[in-house]
């Protein structure tokens, strides 16, 4: 037997070849170590062998017995049926294996053989189709293939019983070489079992029991290594030198004063933390989190000028043109009188006017720089960027955030994040991990909770009936249609097609206006500008309007096709009302068709929580779909479930950061081992966050 590397190239290993070398490499295992860590996607239990008489139809499950009879056969001349039948003391089974014609050559009348698979009836006799199948004989004890039996998710080039005889050689070969590399002080605190028993037990358990300690730490395993790249991450942006702001009573009254009204606690709160960070040596690096409507807008506001009040040039990024003209708007508003010069970069600009902003933007002659992720494109020069404000930060991948802060800035700028797609916890520890979190958790004072509907077929003129009143009475509506990017033509047509009718035989006599994203941009800020003025009752929207889009005066929320919107928009586009003073309502039209999307409206119309949308939101698609992983740069963990598993990620969260704090600058012999495999991982990482 050689010896094994844990870290050489798989192809050394008995049994691989060129060709199963290149498979194995397309399922990410380049070496032992690699192989030992892709553990099985599920567990077959064929611990016990299953009476053929008591064979249940619909269970999967082991069954063994002679071979009574053998038949193959063609049917239409190209599939091909191989048939056996199986007799034990109780009864007898019909076997069959659909284009397998070479098991024809292994199966002969009076071999003992046992066989897994799904159990049919079919003309009141058992059957299986396509089991597993393994030949044992008749002194020679339990086969091979019995006991819990791991699955693996494998390419087609790739059949599990070829990748278990390679994974069984690893495992009992690489036995004596997996190190430990936890410290025995981690080992007893968390009461893990140590990496070796842990590794054999998740591809070869003795029983199902057996396999939840080697699940735990497993996951505890690659959660502390993924927290433990977050802490160093957070310790390198810490070690960077940013600017030191200096922000007295007298600049923050005369911010505070530009406000319409008093902040709520919570504003205040989170302000002073901005201005502790601010203040600080050390880049701000925070993530401000508050629901819909909370009031988040202040803050960047106070952070923007409190910038640059020191004399330093900010910017304000947001995720769709329409929210930077709101902020644009909104800032120019409150700036009226002051001596500061804001610009807004939009897209679309005439290569000339683009110039000319550009060189402003870099010869620092405009203070406070508005715009969409145009501001992050490869042209643009800042003369003494000292902070980035990112709203909406969800609708951003983590790579922007990351691009921006390292556009080779010094000292570095401060940066703070803003959303209102609430993140749970669990998951804003690990997206987030690096950053520092504030949130906002009250509503300004007066707020009424938006009322939410369901409008069945039959009520729908009620429903419409019920917005004319609303109007007549001074308010406002949205109404707003799905669009699906792949037919965003036909959907457009629909929409605008929905508006006319709307104003003609709906709404006659009141004023409707359209807006989608395919509108120009000075015609999209046209048409807003024209609502926000109320020259319009009614607005008929795409999901254009889905982010930020601040109209007091609208009470309305009418969703067309609610089933076809995502919960985290629903949200959102509910958020858009219940801004001002009067009573908002939120109208869900349409049929829910699935099972999600009725989860999804149920929950719309029990709760106007965000968080515990984001919840339900998260259970009902998941983590990966939640965010869209990879944009997120939310990572991808082999058996860690960042929601069910949230216990062992808040205690391996505590442990990693504890540890790279306290030890990462002193080895020891107890912590080498650890240290090593941290930073390894830690690049890994990095470049996964950094290049996304
Ligand atoms: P979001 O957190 O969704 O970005 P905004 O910043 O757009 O919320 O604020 C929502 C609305 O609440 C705006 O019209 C804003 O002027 C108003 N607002 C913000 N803070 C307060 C406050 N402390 N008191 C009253 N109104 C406020
Ligand atoms: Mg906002």
């Amino acid at each position: 037997m050689t010896t094994l590397d844990l870290d050489k190239s798989i192809q050394y290993i008995k049994g691989v070849g060129p060709k199963r070398y290149k498979t194995l490499t397309r399922l990410g295992i380049y070496t032992p170590r690699d192989l030992l860590y892709y553990f099985p996607r599920a567990y077959q239990d064929r611990s016990q062998v299953v009476n053929i008489s008591e064979l249940v139809e619909g269970d999967t499950t082991m069954v063994q017995g002679k071979v009574t009879r053998v038949k193959s056969s063609t049917t239409r001349g190209w599939k091909s049926i191989f048939e056996i039948s199986v007799t034990d003391d109780t009864g007898t089974l019909m076997v069959k294996w659909f284009n397998q014609p070479y098991l024809k050559e292994k199966f002969q009348v009076d071999d003992l053989v046992l066989l897994y698979g799904r159990v049919s009836i079919y003309k009141e006799k058992r059957q299986m189709t396509n089991p597993d199948h393994e030949f044992i004989t008749e002194d020679g004890g339990p086969g091979e293939s019995m006991g819990i039996v791991p699955v693996y998710a494998l390419t087609e080039y790739m059949n599990q019983s070829t990748f278990r005889k390679l994974m069984t050689t690893v495992v009992y070969e690489s036995l004596s070489l997996i190190e430990e590399y936890f410290p025995e002080s981690i080992i007893q605190k968390q009461n893990l079992i140590p990496a070796v028993d842990a590794l054999r037990i998740i591809h070869f358990p003795d029983s199902l029991d057996g396999l939840d300690e080697a699940k735990r730490r497993l996951k505890y395993e690659e959660f502390f290594l993924f927290e433990s790249a977050m802490a160093l991450q957070k310790r390198e942006i810490k070690e960077v030198t940013g600017y030191q702001f200096f922000i007295d009573q007298k600049v923050e009254s005369h911010i505070f004063n530009l406000f319409p009204f008093t902040l709520t606690k919570s504003q205040e709160l989170v302000i002073r933390e901005v201005h502790r960070d601010m203040c600080s040596q050390k880049p701000m690096n925070r993530l401000l989190q508050g629901d819909v409507g909370s009031g988040k807008t202040v803050v960047a506001v106070y952070a923007l000028l409190a910038a640059i009040a020191n004399g330093v040039q900010s910017a304000f990024m947001a995720p769709t043109e329409l929210l930077a003209e709101q902020h644009y708007r909104t800032l120019n508003r409150y700036l009226a009188n002051a001596d500061i010069r804001v610009l807004l970069l939009k897209g679309g600009l005439k290569a000339r006017e683009r110039r000319e902003s550009l060189e402003q933007i870099k010869s620092g002659e405009v203070d406070l720089v508005i715009g969409t992720h145009a501001l992050i494109q490869k042209d643009v020069h800042f003369n003494r960027l000292g902070l980035i404000v990112i709203d909406e930060q969800h609708k951003f991948g983590v790579m922007q955030r990351t691009r921006l802060r390292h556009k080779g800035h010094h000292p570095h700028p401060d940066v703070l994040v803003m959303t209102a797609t609430p993140i749970p916890r669990s998951l804003s520890l690990t997206v987030f991990g690096d950053l520092d979190v504030s949130t906002i958790d009250e509503l300004p004072p007066g707020r009424i909770p938006v009322k939410t509907y369901g409008v069945t077929a039959g009520k729908q003129a009620d429903a419409y009936g019920f917005i004319r009143k609303e109007v007549e009475k001074g308010r406002q509506a949205y109404v707003v249609y799905p669009l699906v990017e792949e037919s965003e033509k036909l959907d457009l047509k629909a929409a605008t097609e929905e508006a006319k009718l709307l104003q003609e035989r709906v709404f006659p006599g009141l004023r409707v206006g359209l807006l989608h994203g395919q509108l120009k941009s000075d015609m999209k800020d046209f048409i807003m500008s024209d609502f926000i003025h109320h020259r319009f009752d009614i607005l008929v929207s795409t999901i254009v309007i889905e982010v930020g889009i601040d109209v007091p005066n609208a009470t309305i929320m009418a969703i067309e096709h609610a089933e076809r919107f995502g919960l985290a928009q629903l949200h959102q586009l509910r958020g858009r009302v219940g801004r001002g003073s009067h009573q908002s309502y939120c109208l869900l039209f349409g049929k829910p068709k699935s099972e999600g999307a009725r989860r999804r409206l149920k929950t719309m119309i029990a709760t106007n929580d965000g968080f515990r949308i984001a919840e339900e939101d998260l259970r009902i698609r998941g983590p990966g779909e939640f965010f869209g992983t990879r944009q997120h740069g939310i990572p991808e963990f082999k058996i860690g479930d960042i929601i069910q598993d949230h216990v062992i990620l808040k205690l391996a969260r505590e442990d990693a950061f504890a540890f790279v704090n306290e030890r990462v600058k002193s080895e020891t012999s107890e912590n080498r081992l650890l240290m090593k495999k941290i930073m390894e991982n830690f690049k890994d990482k990095f470049d996964l966050i950094h290049t996304g």
